[in-house]
């Protein structure tokens, strides 16, 4: 089994190649819009429409010392956007977005598609017509690479390496199985009991960022003062980001290590925007993002993740399946049919595991057909409360 992956590196190029980069970037960004240009003014007159390979052969005219692949990557952009345009005005989802023309906030980044570049040493990288740059290999890419691009960012500039067949390699994991709710106070709730706090230095940092806001706004317009308060504002975003993401690999890799089937709630992004809680505004940012890490992680453990209903997993009793309400400022469950107490988001990961098993062992019944129902029937999903009135 193979996969397509992204593996991404700091890299640190001194300030002449710093001022070479930007000036590639630049002129990279400058051809760009020339060829949309030449792209739209061809269509307005006669209907033409450039292909990619047309692009390519008025890039040549331009006279720049930029690889000729990053040069014809950028026809590509074009052509991509122009495919993706295309598609969502067939979609009809929303807005279609033409192609746009770009400045130099949106256009930050340089792609090598297969030569240009070359690893002198593990800790060197050679980039045509820019030099060798130190790089930070803090694991190595593997598989294929198909496509090396260089980001500027806020905080610095990033070499990403995207690659082909990568293997998955396999982990063998114990039959467990758990459920997973996103927590109130804190990240997150295990149905094992255990409990997943939010880093400390991400709290600390999303409570800086709102502070730096807040200055932002009351700089004014184009004062040299906002452009410096804004640089902050987006160096943090970047940080507090990478930060997350580190975070959230790390616990979900945790997670996919330890347990085969992981169950959580399907996500629904109404209930999320409503409240006001700091914690939970975070988590629910988050989230998303988590559940998609899951989703491939768990890939190299043969096991699988279960999106169940959410519905009413937080006002079910995990032991008798009683449905009652539960105000979100009620901290604990008390089941007032059984007597069953515990913390409120133990008791929703307890009912997602329950809910999670339940679907699986359903659609095993069907695989044998065991079970044999109406397709129509088998796309229902299981909802909480329903599962234990069978038992
Ligand atoms: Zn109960």
């Amino acid at each position: 089994m193979s996969t397509q992956m992204n593996f991404r590196y700091r890299i640190y190029p001194s300030q002449k190649q710093i001022v070479k980069l930007n000036k590639t970037i630049s002129d990279c960004c400058f051809i760009y819009n020339k060829l949309l240009e030449s792209k739209i003014n061809a269509y307005k007159k006669d209907k033409t429409s450039l292909s990619q390979f047309d692009l390519n052969k008025l890039v040549k005219e331009f006279d720049v010392p930029v690889h000729s692949q990053v040069l014809q990557n950028i026809s590509k952009r074009i052509n991509d956007s122009f495919n993706h345009f295309f598609r969502r005005v067939k979609e009809k989802k929303g807005k279609a977005g033409f192609p746009r023309f770009k400045n130099l906030n949106i256009y930050k980044s340089l792609t090598f598609p297969q030569s240009g570049f070359k690893f002198v040493s593990d800790k060197r990288l050679f980039i045509s017509k820019i030099g060798n740059i130190p790089i930070v290999l803090h694991r190595v890419p593997k598989g294929k690479i198909k496509t090396f691009c260089i980001k500027r960012t806020a905080i610095g500039w990033f070499a990403i390496f995207s690659c082909e067949d990568v293997p998955i390699e396999r982990i063998e994991v114990p039959d467990n199985h758990i459920g997973i709710d996103v927590g109130i106070e804190s990240f997150a709730v295990l149905s094992n009991g255990t409990k997943i706090e939010n880093p400390k230095f991400l709290i600390k940092s999303e409570k800086k960022l709102a502070k730096f806001q807040r200055r932002l706004s009351r700089k004014k317009k184009g004062s040299s003062n906002r452009g410096r308060a804004r640089f902050k504002v987006a160096g943090l975003h970047q940080r507090i980001f990478n930060q997350r993401q580190d975070f959230l690999h790390k616990t979900s890799f945790t997670i996919i290590k330890q347990f085969k089937i992981i169950s959580v709630e399907k996500l629904a992004i109404k209930n999320m925007v409503k409240n006001h809680y700091l914690a939970k505004s975070i988590n629910d940012a988050s989230w998303g993002c988590f559940v998609q890490m899951l989703s491939y992680k768990v890939e190299k453990t043969g096991g699988q993740l279960v999106r169940v209903s959410p519905r009413n997993t937080s006002r079910t009793c995990s032991q008798c399946g009683n449905i009652q309400d539960m105000p979100l400022a009620d901290r604990e469950f008390k089941c007032l049919k059984c007597g069953f107490a515990c913390h409120r988001d133990l008791n929703a990961s307890i009912v997602i595991d329950t809910a999670g098993q339940a679907e699986i062992s359903s659609s095993e019944e069907n695989a044998c057909g065991l079970d044999v129902r109406p397709s129509s029937l088998k796309a229902v999903e299981v909802e909480a409360g329903t599962i234990n009135k069978s038992a």
